[in-house]
Parts: structure tokens; C-alpha cells; sequence
């Protein structure tokens, strides 16, 4: 991978235009430039044909096209789910799960390479932390969602920072990423169609409450109570659940937006009929615009946790419901193609 320090999807257009008039080049240069990035997907200079030669030549020896090297791929085998591991510039591999629904795609983006907050079910926990990734690597693997989904005649509809990392703990990179990715001028993707997933970063929550763009958030809980999440997610010790579910009342309050909250069933770890009735009580004290997904553990190795019984789904979704929480079970995507998080990133090639 080239070292070239102007890479070109961590510049905005203004930083596009000025350099292109240092190049002596008119200012609708880079408008074209960023109408072939954002709009028509080019993967390459030698695509932007409407340019002429003598600067797509320059571009080429004084600008990078992109950060991340695409390793593999993983395609489930009905189609549903298409996995990508990517190198980073200094050898870190992330990865970016893409989903595919009846009548939407949905791409799920990493944050960060690895992640420091250790939850004992995930795969990329195990990694450890390497380091955040930068807004042109959270882009890129938007833009590869987007040219494979229209590869198969089919948008790209929502976006989840669900993926490698904790969004909040880059947040400035992060959210420089989400008002990149809504700019009308460049990939005009809507606020309201992206998603991100924190496991209960408290500063984070109250943080994303203040900002303009209605970006959805999802609350990774786990548990209901703190001694089993604190065993679970680590970070509980330093944000409890009382705190987590206050900003997230907070947040429903002041934003009118109604907040997920991910549940990953673990066999006889946190399925059980008491569990559910916990966190019914939990939710219910105070109630607030809220919705529980419920997730099937997806196993990971060296772990001696198992996925939770379909009965035990059931049973904990039907104890919800009867307490008039709002819950559904996560339709299931790429099993066999090791679709937890982390698990491609991590194979070893
Ligand atoms: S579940 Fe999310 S927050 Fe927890 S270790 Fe994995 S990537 Fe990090």
C-alpha cells in the first residue's frame, strides 16, 4: 500500500479544491473527483475517464486511492450474508459484515481495530485493542458495501457501527465519518438509516443526545443485573446498568427517538425466565421508548459459552412481551461463515 499522506477519502471537498488549485486545476475537478468517490463508486483514477489524463497521472503518484487492502471475502452459503476482512496500512486486519434483507441491505462497520473492552462472548475482544481506525478507513468500507450491493441491483439501506470497536471510544473520527457519509454534496446517506452500537460508554450517550443528525442508538445490555454484566462486559464496573439505562432515558427523552437495546442469549448464563423478568422490571420502572433485540449467541472458539436454546428464545422474548416490552429475535445472518464479530478479522491466513 502506497504512503502517500493525501489519501483521497479522508479529504472534504473544500481540501480537494484547494489542492487542486495549488495544481493549477478549475475547482469542478474536484467536484468530479468527489461525484466519482461517493456517487459513482470508482474503485480506481484510471475510472475517472472524464478527467484528463495528464492529472488522473498526477493523482495517481501524489495521491492514495484508498487505505484498506480487501483480503478475503466469506459468502454464506445462501447468499444472505458476504463477510470482508480488509489490511490496514500498518498490518491490523478489520472487518465489514454486509447483510442482506427482503427489501434492504444492511452493512455493518468496524470502529476500531480490535477492541478494548473485553466482553467475554466476542471475538474481537479477544484480540485486544490495536487502535482506532481514521474516518477514510470507516468510509471505505461504507463504499465497499455500496459497490457490492450494487453489484447485486440492491441499495445499500442502512448502516450499523456494530462492527469491530466501541464507537464512542473514537468518537471525533466517528462522527467526523457520519456527517461525511450524510453530506447531500458527496454519498447523501440519511441520518435516520444509520445505527450505532455502544456497549454503554455513558459520556458517549449523553454526548450523541446533543448532536443535530437523528442518528439511531443501540445499548449493548447483556444482563440485568450488575454482577452478571460486569462478568459479561467488563466496562459495566465503570458505567452500571442504572447509569446506562438513566442516559439512555435521558437520550429517549430529549430526542424522541427510541433506543435498542442488544441482548445476546448465552446458554444459562443470562437466558433464564428470572433474567427476563429482571430486565422487564429494569425497563418497566421508569418506562421510555425502548425495543430489546434479542440474538442467539453465535459461538465463537476457545470459550466454553454456548448458544442459547431456541425454548429458552422463545420463553425469554414471550416474558417481554407479556410485561408489554417491545422485543424481537435478530433474524439470523452467515452463521457458517464465522459471523460473530471478529471472527474473520482474527482468522489466521
Ligand atoms: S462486543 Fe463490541 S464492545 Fe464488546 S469486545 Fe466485542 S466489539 Fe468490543
Amino acid at each position: 500500500m502506497t504512503q502517500t499522506p493525501f489519501t483521497l477519502t479522508e479529504t472534504t471537498l473544500p481540501a480537494l479544491e484547494a489542492l487542486l488549485r495549488e495544481w493549477g486545476q478549475p475547482a469542478f475537478r474536484a467536484r468530479q473527483i468527489h461525484r466519482h468517490i461517493y456517487v459513482k463508486l470508482a474503485t480506481s483514477f484510471s475510472e475517472m475517464s472524464d478527467l484528463p489524463l495528464a492529472l488522473r497521472q498526477k493523482l495517481e503518484a501524489e495521491v492514495a486511492f484508498s487505505r484498506l487492502k480487501l483480503r478475503e471475502t466469506q459468502l454464506a452459503h445462501d447468499g444472505s450474508c458476504k463477510k470482508a476482512a480488509f489490511v490496514l496500512g500498518d498490518g491490523g486486519v478489520i472487518e465489514t459484515v454486509l447483510m442482506y434483507y427482503r427489501e434492504r441491505s444492511t452493512a455493518c462497520i468496524s470502529t476500531q481495530a480490535g477492541c478494548a473492552m473485553d466482553c467475554i462472548f466476542c471475538a474481537t475482544g479477544k484480540m485486544g485493542f490495536l487502535r482506532n481506525l481514521k474516518q477514510s478507513e470507516m468510509i471505505e468500507q461504507v463504499l465497499w458495501a455500496a459497490r457490492e450491493t450494487r453489484e447485486q441491483a440492491q441499495p445499500l439501506t442502512n448502516l450499523v457501527f456494530m462492527g469491530m470497536g466501541e464507537p464512542f471510544a473514537n468518537y471525533e473520527e466517528w462522527w467526523a465519518t457520519v456527517e461525511r457519509l450524510h453530506d447531500p454534496q458527496g454519498f447523501n446517506f440519511g441520518a435516520r438509516r444509520m445505527t450505532v452500537s455502544t456497549a454503554g460508554l455513558v459520556p458517549g450517550i449523553r454526548r450523541l443526545a446533543q448532536e443535530t443528525l437523528p442518528v439511531n442508538l443501540s445499548i449493548s445490555l447483556h444482563a440485568s443485573n450488575d454482577e452478571l454484566r460486569s462478568e459479561l462486559m467488563p466496562i459495566n464496573r465503570r458505567y452500571p446498568i442504572a447509569e446506562v439505562i438513566e442516559a439512555a432515558r435521558d437520550y429517549a427523552e430529549s430526542t424522541h427517538r427510541r433506543v435498542s437495546f442488544e441482548y445476546v442469549l448465552i446458554k444459562e448464563r443470562n437466558d433464564s425466565s428470572q433474567d427476563a423478568e429482571t430486565l422487564a422490571i429494569l425497563l418497566n420502572k421508569q418506562p421510555f421508548l425502548c425495543h430489546v433485540n434479542l440474538i442467539p449467541w453465535n459461538p465463537i472458539p476457545g470459550t466454553s459459552l454456548k448458544r442459547a436454546d431456541r425454548q429458552r428464545v422463545d420463553n425469554f422474548q414471550a416474558i417481554l412481551e407479556q410485561r408489554k416490552i417491545a422485543c424481537t429475535v435478530r433474524v439470523e445472518r452467515g452463521v457458517g461463515i464465522a459471523a460473530a464479530c471478529g471472527q474473520l478479522a482474527g482468522k489466521k491466513v
